[in-house]
């Protein structure tokens, strides 16, 4: 019997949780290609996740079991889908093409200065912290008195924490050694975090905030008067339990008040971001009480983190909703208007945006794999893939340095024996010419 063949674009999460579903439920053989455009698997998990979350992060332990121990998924890193293949190509070869390739790009605030220097996107911040290989090593020069971060979601709080850590903490994660000698030199020593409304509405999780609590090198610190709450707040609180849980535990944070730790963070409430001034680099920031617009305060800032959510980048030949930041689907087929584009899938992020935990992807690709499922069950459905073969050479005849699974594994030896060099369990390849060579392909390879 011909194996069903599927292409997954995109090996975080969304896309691991595609290839082992795909197999799992297809009551008949499966093959799967996932690809993926850095030279290291799992996405957001190795890039994303705070490097000081390693249980979060273990879940790649599961990942990788899938790409080691299923016959018929296959990870061919170090291709880029458009690039070095087209959608046309993965639509001509496979039965399935599934796109899971997340939400790339950092949301805009939309106000005046906001192309300044200092003023950067958190995921630029996070990715470069992550050793991300699209990041310069030295991206972030951490010289400067007061950081803000703007936005109260989980991925603003972990930036915090990063500029919080001792290096010692830091030295207990995979972070590469120049991130650890970065933020070990860092003069931050105030990091506020700007919430456009009140504290009931907070973001984050009640988790990851009594987290930040327990950084013993950092204060949190917030006005116990920001804590009484208008109406508006008091109905979602009343209404809400994760928000009363939440505001409890910042009614202890307002309680412990200021112990003169190394690092302070401050919450900021009410404040909207009106313009950030200054010639070349960002200087300042000026808010605006969003209660109140006509209250406004302007604030030093040597370093400005917009970290107000995600969005995902559009890929040429499939509709896009740029509102949403998604490519447009139904039932994760995806679809312009009514007309669904026959054997193209969407899952994770780029289908529903970016929100959720990594478990939200397993249900989210459950559903796409049950749509893919159907379709080739329905009557008539006949496979018009071509054997694996065909697209390796196609690679091949490019020049694509594909990362196999075992190059991969090459790559991850080699940075536990960087970790082992300096003491540490393991530590990131940054550089992506240094993880190719590690892994045994392209350039630098003797
Ligand atoms: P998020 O949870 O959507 O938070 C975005 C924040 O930005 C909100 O506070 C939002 O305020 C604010 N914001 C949006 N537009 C703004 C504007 N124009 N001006 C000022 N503030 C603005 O996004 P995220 O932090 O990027 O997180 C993405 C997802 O990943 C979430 O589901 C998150 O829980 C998840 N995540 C989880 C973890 C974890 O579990 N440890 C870690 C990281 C990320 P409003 O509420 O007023 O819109």
């Amino acid at each position: 019997m011909t194996a069903l063949r599927v292409a997954v674009v995109g090996s975080g999460p969304s896309g691991a949780y595609c290839a082992q579903l795909l197999t799992e439920e297809s009551g008949s053989p499966v093959e799967v290609d996932v690809f993926e455009r850095l030279p290291a698997p799992f996405g957001l998990v190795r890039y994303g996740v705070a490097p000081d979350h390693p249980r979060v992060k273990s879940i790649t332990t599961s990942f990788a079991e899938v790409f080691d121990e299923t016959p018929g998924i296959r990870f061919l890193g170090n291709v880029q889908v458009g690039t070095d293949i087209t959608l046309d190509e993965l639509r001509a070869n496979y039965d399935a093409v599934v796109f899971a390739s997340g939400a790339q790009v950092d949301r805009n605030l939309g106000i005046q200065g906001e192309d300044l220097a200092g003023v950067h996107g958190v995921r630029e911040f996070v990715s470069w912290y992550q050793g991300h290989p699209d990041t310069k090593t030295d991206a972030f020069a951490l010289n400067g008195k007061r950081a803000v971060i703007i936005g109260m979601g989980n991925v603003a709080l972990d930036a915090a924490r990063m500029l919080a850590h001792t290096p010692e903490a830091l030295r207990a994660t995979d972070v590469p050694e120049h991130i650890v000698d970065a933020f070990a030199a860092s003069t931050y020593r105030e990091i506020v975090v700007i919430g456009r409304r009140g504290p009931a509405f907070a973001k984050f999780t009640n988790k990851e905030f009594i987290e930040l609590l327990e950084v013993d090198s950092c204060d949190v610190v917030i006005d116990p008067a920001d804590l009484e709450l208008d109406a508006q707040q008091q109905a979602h609180a009343d209404a809400d339990p994760a928000a009363r849980r939440l505001l409890a535990t910042f009614a202890k944070a307002a309680e412990r008040g200021v112990l003169g730790r190394n690092t302070a963070i401050r919450f900021l409430f009410d404040c909207t971001p009106v313009e950030l001034i200054g010639e070349e680099s960002a200087l300042a920031i000026r808010l605006a009480k969003t209660s109140d617009p006509n209250i406004t305060e302007i604030l030093e800032t040597d370093l400005v983190l917009r970290s107000v959510g995600y969005r995902g980048a559009a890929i040429d030949g499939l509709p896009f909703d740029e509102k949403s930041g998604t490519i447009a689907h139904l039932d994760s087929r995806v679809a312009d208007g009514r007309n669904v584009l026959p054997g193209v899938y969407v899952a994770g992020w780029i289908k529903r945006g970016p929100s959720g935990v990594v478990g939200t992807n397993r249900r989210c690709a459950s559903e796409t794999v049950t749509s893919i499922l159907a379709d080739v069950a329905a009557p008539g459905w006949t496979s018009t893939a071509t054997p694996a073969a065909v697209v390796d050479e196609l690679l091949r005849s490019r020049g694509v340095d594909v990362v196999d699974w075992t190059a991969w594994q090459s790559l991850e030896q080699a940075e536990f024996a960087a970790g082992e060099a300096v003491g540490r369990e393991r530590v990131k390849l940054h550089d992506r010419a240094e993880m190719l060579r590690a892994a045994g392909v392209g350039v630098g390879v003797d």
